[in-house]
């Protein structure tokens, strides 16, 4: 149609905008803009999210905004990431629909998406703010991690396909450079755009960026990052993009995806429990009250590998039927041991790829531009970084010595020493 361009929504643009989407309309049980009630709530750093409701039910519309909503226009942020993020959700889909927003709707042209408004879910990192537990996060992330990461990749996908969706996806440049630039690279030097608790944090952050072995490692990682497309990555799997219910739990905000290493979601996933561990001091009322909140965090990052490795090698017996069909050399020939063998060796390069991808991944929310609402919501500056000095250590730690944990009980060994 001429003259169609993309526009920025408001909150009542947005209802005449859904209001002219049949399937939607009807959702929200009606047709009339001046019965609905809209309301912008994006809490992220990039796009606008709407959550529309009408008498009859509610969606919401996630629309990406032209530049980075954190900084302004001064930094522009292709539109086509709404697209990725749709060809994500659709692609989990396949596989975890229960694990995402229901998708209603995808209009490329104005780069946004209706989706389910997810009630009375809240985002993940509030609860372990507040220190909440969650009975099933680690059996549902771990099965979603298992579930998508395996299906995404060469063990499962039929060859062609994985060839043109990783041609589709490798279009999603400006995501990935945004995850190579503030995740691998700007932390380990003088980049304006860094910060942290100051003074406090001076010295330690001064230490990393001289740190020989902490630049070598995190260069192997982002190495590995660009390089190893094992499988299409959700790619932004913090705990801001899960969330739950006492018994629920729903996976948001894939734009990021790209094909890349299994190890960068477990990772991303592990370095956040693990952030939200070390917070935990900050937010006692008394000495030790968190304690064991503190344990079941560690317990549940060992939880969501367990589980992410028994599914893995549940659906590798069983699925195990895309290119790296390895059937006919071990099953096929009466050698069970050795498909195991090759399972398990392919796990252990999993686990120390996630090691050094959490290791990144806490280092950046420490000493880089983007922090954690965990830490930031410690008001006592001292208090603070006393949580983050911590974290960083352990940070450092992931990087350098990823080779040597042997399994995640190293890892949470590891931070109970620190804290
Ligand atoms: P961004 O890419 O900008 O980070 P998100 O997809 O993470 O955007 O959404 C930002 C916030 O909007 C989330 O933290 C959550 O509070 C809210 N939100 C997003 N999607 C939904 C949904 N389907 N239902 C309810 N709330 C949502
Ligand atoms: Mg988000
Ligand atoms: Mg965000
Ligand atoms: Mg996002």
């Amino acid at each position: 149609a001429g003259g169609r361009a993309y526009r920025a929504f408001d909150v009542d643009s947005v209802k005449e905008y859904v209001a002219g989407q049949e399937e939607v309309a009807e959702r929200l049980g009606t047709k009339t803009p001046g019965e609905m009630r809209a309301r912008e709530v994006g809490d992220g750093n990039l796009n606008l999210v709407f959550i529309v409701e009408g008498p009859g039910g509610a969606v919401v519309v996630k629309q990406a905004l032209p530049y980075v909503r954190l900084v302004g226009d001064s930094w522009p942020l292709p539109l086509e990431r709404a697209y990725f993020e749709w060809n994500a959700l659709t692609r989990q889909a396949a596989h975890q629909p229960h694990r995402l927003p229901r998708l209603f709707h995808f209009d490329a042209l104005n780069a946004l998406i209706v989706m389910e408004y997810l009630t009375p879910h809240v985002i993940l990192r509030k609860e372990l703010i507040a220190g909440k537990r969650f009975d099933h996060l680690a059996e549902h992330m771990g099965i979603f991690l298992a579930e998508t990461l395996f299906h995404g990749s060469d063990f499962h996908l039929d060859k062609a396909k994985k060839k043109a969706d990783m041609a589709l996806f490798a279009d999603n440049v400006e995501l990935c450079a945004i995850t190579e630039n503030l995740v691998f690279t700007e932390p380990y030097f003088d980049a304006p755009l860094n910060r942290w608790t100051r003074p406090q944090l001076d010295g330690p952050a001064r230490a990393l960026q001289s740190d020989r072995a902490v630049k070598v490692g995190v260069q192997e990682m982002l190495y590995r990052f660009t390089t190893k497309s094992e499988a299409l990555l959700h790619g932004d799997l913090h705990t801001g993009s899960v969330m739950v219910t006492g018994s629920d739990t729903r996976v948001i905000d894939p734009e990021f995806a790209f094909y890349g290493p299994m190890g960068f979601d477990i990772g991303a996933f592990l370095a956040n429990l693990f952030l939200a561990y070390f917070a935990q001091d900050g937010h006692e009322a008394r000495p030790d009250e968190r304690h064991t909140y503190g344990e079941w965090l560690l317990e549940t990052a060992e939880n969501v590998w367990s589980v992410f490795s028994e599914t893995f090698a549940r659906l590798w017996r069983e699925e195990r039927t895309g290119i790296l069909y390895a059937r006919a050399l071990f099953e096929d020939a009466g050698d069970e041991t050795g498909a195991t063998i090759g399972l398990h060796r392919f796990l252990g390069g999993v686990f120390e790829d996630a090691v050094g991808f959490a290791g990144a991944k806490m280092v950046r929310r420490l000493v880089g531009l983007a922090h954690v609402e965990d830490m930031e919501s410690i008001g006592d500056p001292d208090r603070r970084a006393a949580c983050e000095v911590k974290a960083l250590l352990m940070g450092r730690e992931l990087l350098v010595n990823r080779t040597t944990f042997g399994d995640i009980y190293g890892l949470s060994c590891l931070a109970r020493a620190i804290r």
